[in-house]
């Protein structure tokens, strides 16, 4: 994969190496939003978030080959640093791709997500967070914005509006 330029829109179909998904997250990383922009932790989808969406995508394609592994989330700092995580599905209980993306995050330091997006595997849809992962997101950052709808028209949510009222 070439390098990417800053700013410079993403392909819509990809062929993904493990290679090129180290890239690919690594671009959605370079992205900054407008540090002035009135959509600064709005909901209008931004080139960031569409960015995000191919990530996650990426890792989808790339990581869930098995039936232990069948979503894939990315999530993003305001500083355009970017996480990754997929589901475990276990008979125990398992967890959901976001709890693992959180978990990474909080190992990297990582503790002001901005932005997060669920997509399914082999070629599913995005994602909305279940319940009690709307509940965790919502409490340990209030003010997430969440991707959600379908892949080819996705749109952006605040966490707290997934919240049951
Ligand atoms: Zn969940």
């Amino acid at each position: 994969m070439s390098s990417p330029r800053i700013g410079s829109p993403l392909p819509a179909r990809l062929w993904v190496t493990p290679a090129g998904l180290g890239a690919l997250v690594r671009r959605a990383a370079v992205y900054r939003c407008s540090p002035t922009g009135s959509e600064h932790g709005g909901t209008t989808m931004r080139d960031t978030d569409r960015a995000l969406v191919q990530a996650a995508s990426a890792v989808a394609k790339l990581r869930c080959r098995s039936a232990a592994h069948t979503l894939a989330t990315a999530a993003r700092t305001a500083e355009g640093r970017v996480v990754s995580g997929v589901n475990v599905v276990h008979d125990s209980g398992g967890a959901c791709a976001e709890v693992i993306a959180v978990g990474t995050a909080a190992t990297q330091g990582v503790h002001d997500l901005e932005t997060i997006v669920t997509v399914g595997d082999r070629g599913r849809s995005l994602v909305t967070p279940c319940g009690p992962c709307r509940r965790l997101l919502a409490e340990l950052f209030p003010e997430l914005r969440v991707i959600v709808g379908p892949v080819d028209d996705p749109r952006v949510v605040p966490v707290t509006g997934l919240l049951e009222p």
